[in-house]
This record gives C-alpha cells, sequence and structure tokens, in this order.
C-alpha cells in the first residue's frame, strides 16, 4: 500500500476539535491540532493553584456513551454509522440509569484505560429565593414527592410535561440528533414534526403550560443555561435535555474534567494525532477559494489538504479569513447572529471546618430573586444587575484529590451579559466577586466563607474575548435560539471555502460537551463524504529508504 494519506490541520483543542481528531485519525487523516493556548481543553482548560486543581468550565457529564465511542475507535474504524445509541435506551433507560447510580458504573471498558466517570446524584440541588431546594436526581418517584410538597396541583402537569418532553426526546435527539441540516430542505423536512410536538415555542412558556408554581417552572427550564441559552428564547425542543439527564444520568469524571481532556489527548495521540500549543492562528490560508493551510502568530505555514476550525465561529470568518473570500459569510451577516452570553467564573478553595457538613451537594443551582427580569436583563437588556443566579460547583465532595488536605476547590459561575454590554470589568470585576462570595457567606451557603477562603482567581467576559478568542466574550458561542436553529446555525461545512469545515459549540449541532462531540461526528462524515476514508500508514517495510541513505 503507498497511497499518501490526506492530511488535516484543527485549529482549537476545545472537546470538538479533540473528538474530531480522534475521529479524522481513526478515518486515517494525518491530523495535527493547533491550539493558541499551553494547554489543551479550550473552555475545559484546567487551572492549577495553590495546591488546587480547578476545572474552568464544563462539570456536568452528560451521555457517558458519547464519550465511550471516541475512546473504542481504532484505525480504520471512525465510527460513523448512525446513532450508535445503546441497544438498552427505551423502554429500559431508566432502569439501566438506576443500575448504573447504584453499581457506581459509568465508563465502558476501553473507557476506563483513559479516564474513571462516575455518576452524581442527585444531579443538581436547585435553592430557591426562599432558603427551600429541590434535589432533581431524575428518580420519578422522588420527584413526584417533591412537586407535590411544593405544589401539589402541578403533579398531574408533571406526568403530561414527562410524556411530552419524552416524545420531543425521542425525535429530537434519538431520531434527529445526528442531522446535519446542510441545505434548507433537510430543515424543511422536519418542521411538521417540531409543530406537532409543540418545540418551536420558547422552553420556559412550554414549561408554563404543565406547571403552575414558578419554583417549578424554574426548575424544568434553567438548564439550557448551562449550554448559553436563555429559557425564555431557546425552543422547546430543549426540553430534551431534560430526559437526556434523566435517562444517561449525569456524570463526572474523577480527576476533574481536565482528566478526560487528557485522556482524549492521550487516544489521539496513540492514533497518530500530532498536537501543537502555543500556535495560534492569525490566518487560514486559502487559494482560488479552497484551504490550504494556516499562518500562525510566529508566522509559521502550515499545509494541509483541509482545515478544521474548532475556534468560534465569528472569529473564524471574520479574523481568521479575508473578506474577498466571503459571500455566504460577511461581516454583516456574521455580526447579525445574536451570540450568546458571558460568565464570570470564580476559583475559590476554602478551608473545611472540624465536624461540618455542607449542606450543599456536587451541583447547586442557587437562583436569585428574579428569574425571566433577569434572564432579560443579561441577555436583552445587557445589564449588570444587582441580583443574580448562580451554579456552585464543589467537586471535592466527590473528588477530596483537588485540593490539599483540609481543604474544598469550589468555582461558581454566574451568567452575565457578553461585552456588547460595554461594561468595565477591570473596574467592576473585584467588587463583582467579592460580592458573590460575600453573599455565599451571609446566606448561610459556606458559613464563614470570607475567612476560610485561602485561594482565588476569577475570569469575565474578558477572558473569554481575550484568551479564548470568542466574539463579544460570548461563553457558548452563537446563541441556541429558533432563528439560529437546524439550518439556521452556522454549517460545518464552509460554504465560501472549499476543505474548511467548522467543529464545536458555534456549529450545528450547538455547545455543551456532548453536543460537540456530536458536532465532531458530523463534521468527521462530511469530510469523509468529501474526501473518503484514508488507507493506512504503509508499513515500514513497504517505504522506500530515502536515495541518500542508500
Ligand atoms: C464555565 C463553563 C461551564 C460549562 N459547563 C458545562 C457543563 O457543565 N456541561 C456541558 O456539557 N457544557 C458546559 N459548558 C459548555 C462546554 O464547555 C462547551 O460548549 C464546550 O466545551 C466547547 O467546546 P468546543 O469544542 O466548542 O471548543 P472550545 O472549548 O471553545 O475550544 C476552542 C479552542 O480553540 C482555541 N482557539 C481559538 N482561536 C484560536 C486560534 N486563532 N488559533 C488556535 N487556537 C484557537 C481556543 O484556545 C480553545 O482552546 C460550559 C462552558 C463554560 C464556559
Amino acid at each position: 500500500m503507498s497511497e499518501t494519506r490526506k492530511t488535516a490541520i484543527i485549529i482549537g483543542s476545545g472537546i470538538g476539535g479533540l473528538s474530531l481528531g480522534i475521529r479524522l485519525q481513526a478515518a486515517g487523516y494525518d491530523t495535527t491540532i493547533v491550539e493558541a493556548l499551553d494547554k489543551p481543553g479550550g473552555r475545559a482548560y484546567v487551572r492549577q493553584q495553590d495546591g488546587f486543581t480547578f476545572d474552568m468550565g464544563p462539570t456536568v457529564l452528560t451521555v457517558p456513551h458519547f464519550i465511550e465511542e471516541l475512546f473504542a475507535l481504532e484505525r480504520d474504524e471512525p465510527g460513523l454509522d448512525a446513532l450508535d445509541f445503546p441497544d438498552e435506551i427505551l423502554p429500559k433507560t431508566a432502569h439501566a440509569t438506576e443500575l448504573r447510580i447504584r453499581e457506581g458504573w459509568s465508563s465502558g471498558p476501553r473507557t476506563h484505560e483513559y479516564v474513571k466517570i462516575r455518576p452524581i446524584l442527585p444531579f443538581y440541588r436547585i435553592y430557591f429565593d426562599d432558603g427551600t431546594y429541590f434535589d432533581y436526581d431524575g428518580d420519578p418517584e422522588s420527584t413526584r414527592r417533591q412537586i407535590e410538597a411544593i405544589e401539589p396541583a402541578d403533579l398531574e402537569g408533571y406526568e403530561r410535561f414527562h410524556r411530552d418532553a419524552r416524545a420531543i426526546f425521542e425525535r429530537g435527539f434519538l431520531e434527529l440528533g445526528y442531522t446535519y441540516f446542510g441545505d434548507p430542505w433537510s430543515m424543511i423536512k422536519v418542521i411538521p414534526d417540531l409543530f406537532k410536538l409543540d418545540a418551536v415555542r420558547s422552553l420556559f412558556g412550554f414549561t408554563a403550560r404543565y406547571f403552575k408554581s414558578d419554583k417549578l417552572r424554574q426548575v424544568f427550564s434553567f438548564e439550557t443555561l448551562l449550554i448559553g441559552g436563555n429559557p425564555l428564547r431557546v425552543p422547546a425542543i430543549y426540553a430534551m435535555i431534560h430526559f437526556v439527564e434523566k435517562t444517561w444520568g449525569i456524570h463526572f469524571a474523577m480527576g476533574g474534567t481536565g482528566a478526560l481532556v487528557d485522556g482524549f489527548v492521550r487516544k489521539y495521540e496513540e492514533l497518530g494525532g500530532t498536537m501543537r500549543y502555543d500556535a495560534s492562528v492569525d490566518e487560514i490560508l486559502i487559494e482560488k477559494r479552497t484551504a490550504k493551510g494556516v499562518r500562525l502568530h510566529t508566522g509559521e505555514e502550515l499545509h494541509a489538504d483541509l482545515v478544521v476550525s474548532n475556534a468560534d465561529y465569528a472569529t473564524t470568518y471574520m479574523k481568521l479569513i479575508d473578506k474577498k473570500h466571503r459571500t455566504w459569510n460577511p461581516d454583516w451577516k456574521v455580526k447579525a447572529l445574536r451570540y450568546s452570553m458571558s460568565l464570570v467564573v470564580i476559583y475559590f478553595g476554602f478551608e473545611k471546618r472540624e465536624g461540618e457538613t455542607l449542606d450543599l451537594q456536587h451541583h447547586n443551582i442557587i437562583l436569585g430573586p428574579r428569574y425571566e427580569e433577569l434572564l432579560t436583563d443579561i441577555f436583552d437588556r445587557k445589564k449588570l444587575a444587582d441580583d443574580f443566579s448562580q451554579y456552585l460547583h464543589i467537586p471535592t465532595l466527590t473528588d477530596p484529590s483537588l485540593a490539599p488536605e483540609g481543604h474544598h476547590a469550589a468555582y461558581t459561575l454566574i451568567p452575565v451579559p457578553h461585552n456588547g454590554s460595554g461594561l468595565n470589568w477591570d473596574e467592576i470585576g473585584e467588587g463583582f466577586v467579592d460580592k458573590v462570595l460575600g453573599m455565599l457567606d451571609d446566606e448561610g451557603f459556606i458559613p464563614g466563607l470570607r475567612e476560610r477562603v485561602v485561594t482565588k482567581s476569577f475570569i469575565t467576559p474578558d477572558y473569554f474575548e481575550g484568551k479564548l478568542q470568542a466574539y463579544l466574550g460570548n461563553a457558548f458561542g452563537v446563541e441556541p435560539r429558533l432563528e439560529h436553529s437546524a439550518w439556521f446555525r452556522p454549517h460545518n461545512r464552509s460554504e465560501d471555502i472549499t476543505n474548511l469545515y467548522l467543529v464545536g459549540a458555534s456549529a450545528q449541532p450547538g455547545a455543551g460537551t456532548p453536543s460537540v462531540m456530536m458536532s465532531a461526528k458530523m463534521t468527521c462524515r462530511a469530510i469523509v463524504e468529501d474526501h473518503g476514508v484514508q488507507a493506512e500508514k504503509p508499513e515500514r517495510s513497504e517505504i522506500s529508504e530515502p536515495a541518500a541513505a542508500k
């Protein structure tokens, strides 16, 4: 065999970029990932600070078999067939999840070689502003019990919600999950179904049809915030998240999400892929409307048969590609899309107290006094309100190795407007962070926190804009809204440039770790459709020796 394998460059080592790297290697391509930062992961970068390990981004892992699928890939087995959902999905899913949780099982045999993944219960504890809480764990019985305690009249609504969300999950995720909407017809075909399922109204409007209680409307709609979607705007197709979590559980990688990223890098390198860090791309090289490679910030040029951008959609087109090459993605059109909100994330370590059991779980959602109005401040008015809601993550409740003995590692994440707001985070950042940590102390979530904090750092929208090169400092790419869905969402195969592809949160299907892994599969399929599966590398004996060595 002497065929030459095609070469690919992936810009960015986010979870989407790494997943695609693994798939392309398995499909026989010679792949190089060029990453601007000094370590992999992108949003899932790991910050080491004063002996503490902080995952900077994703912490809630869903759909564990997407991870297993990647670790199970081998050379010449790109695994691009239809859905690859395990047999037990429906109707036995709830039972399967229960089993996994009871037995502490999660990662499949190949995954175990790279990372240990375990289920977390409850999935989330959701604190309301009056101090009461809801432990959401996917178990219908405990869910019913808690609904009854909040609003007995909503029990019947829950049964209907459950039935309708399940129908959306079956159609939207199990059947259409991997549909790549590369042309308008692919989208037109599914529109009647979406109307039939009532999946086009806003998620919050959808939950309001089933629940009278404001608390329950929040419990069943907040999850899209973890992928950059405003529950007031995101279409109800996202009610599927509720079912995705219920079906396969919520998981945590022991050692943190960083351990999963390290596992992906190892797998990619074992398959022969090349990583290059501190390699920021300034330009995608284009000749005759065809991608030819990239030029790095250092001036070095790398050439390849195809280029994939895992960077932000707006950055890819507006910063890396000269406008003369763009008719489908001109600046005005890229700017006209709406970008997700941003975040302030505070990473902090604090002392444990003798005999104290924190009244907190691994994943805590702490809702402020306002919901709809706060969301409107963040997404539409682009205003930093006096009140806030947050997601407080305490991984050391599951994995104490992330902090020095006698300490907890935590982060708290607060949705804030993206940099279209004009807020000056250099001026307001520190004060905002003090206010958030002060609230956790004053309201008794972590009593005495101010005195117990031993290390602290934070990021603001400026980190997303500067360090991660995300337009307006968005935290999740293009905002998931009806008008950015399906064919209207940026395409994984560029219309402007031949042999240029996109993968990750800005492309289809969207943000979140399972989605960017799906995105990698969609993009790999598009590449294989265009270029085929590549021939295996020739055996050593088949390579003719260079003339000088003879
Ligand atoms: C704080 C936070 C918490 C989150 N929590 C969850 C969660 O719990 N569960 C969940 O499912 N999802 C969560 N998400 C969303 C999820 O993390 C992301 O959607 C996903 O990780 C994005 O992956 P990606 O492949 O799109 O790439 P990204 O992670 O965005 O990586 C892109 C990479 O491209 C690199 N890059 C950019 N420009 C260039 C250039 N010019 N040259 C070279 N490299 C470049 C960047 O440095 C970066 O490494 C969270 C996100 C954030 C920010």
